[in-house]
């Protein structure tokens, strides 16, 4: 079956090309009834206080609770994530809406604003194992939140070495601190619990399709797993 992707604002058309060079077909998903016909959903970065309320008008959260509830395969992209999470906090939080299932909090803007975007070189083992390809991956960042807090039923799939705040001056030969310098410190930017995949950064505005096949492959995984045991639940 078919993926789909929430297509209510954000980059959805990026992950339906992504998808597209893998020669799978993506569906752009705009109402409830919609998502009776993918097998799993990727949802787009954008911003999360406006898509929710564009699914809240399209009264999507109860089918999209449902379809997560229903251990199938979802991938929340950047704003994707920060709905998925089961907590969100940070600037402009205000009781936003968020589908939940993955046991984490995510800090909303947790990098700042637009202007603090960027990209980094992350190192994924996960994605070695899949393809043989290099374990490094260079994750773009747009107003990204991260994950502050995980459940014990989460795996973390990346980290990102956030720079020391205080650096006056860097080559690759030289550091110069500031005294008292904020030592370096880690957060959490890709997670994985069961059927739920969050990553904080953007794969579909890469050329890179390797998280793209992480998820296809997790969802033929999960598919399998999970086809048995929702059969009595569809039953009754
Ligand atoms: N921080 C943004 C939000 O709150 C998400 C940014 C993104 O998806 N690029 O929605």
């Amino acid at each position: 079956m078919a993926v789909g992707v929430l297509a209510l604002q954000g980059s959805f058309n990026e992950h339906i090309s992504a998808l597209g060079r893998l020669g799978v077909k993506g569906v752009e998903i705009r109402k409830p009834e919609q998502l009776e016909n993918v097998s799993s959903l990727i949802i787009p970065g954008g911003e999360s206080t406006t898509m929710a309320k564009l699914a809240e008008y399209h009264n999507m959260f109860p089918a999209l609770r449902e379809f997560v509830k229903m251990g199938k395969p979802v991938w929340g992209t950047c704003a994707g994530l920060i709905f998925l999470a089961d907590k969100a906090v940070g600037q402009k939080t205000g009781g936003q809406e968020l589908v939940g299932g993955l046991d984490c909090t995510v800090n909303r803007n947790y990098f700042g604003s637009q202007i603090q975007s960027f990209e980094a070189e992350l190192s994924v083992p996960k994605l070695v194992s899949q393809e043989g390809g290099q374990e490094t991956y260079r994750g773009v960042f747009i107003r990204a939140p991260a994950v502050l807090e995980v459940g014990p039923g989460v795996e973390v799939l990346a980290e990102y070495h956030v720079p020391s705040a205080n650096v006056l001056y860097s080559s690759s030969a030289v550091q110069i601190q500031e005294e008292n310098a904020v030592p370096e410190k880690k957060v959490i930017v890709a997670v994985k619990q069961g059927n739920i995949l969050g990553t904080a950064f953007h794969p579909e505005l890469t050329a890179d399709t390797r998280w793209h096949s992480y998820f296809l492959k997790m969802a033929n995984e999960t598919g399998e797993a999970s086809s048995s045991s929702l059969v009595p639940a569809i039953g009754v």
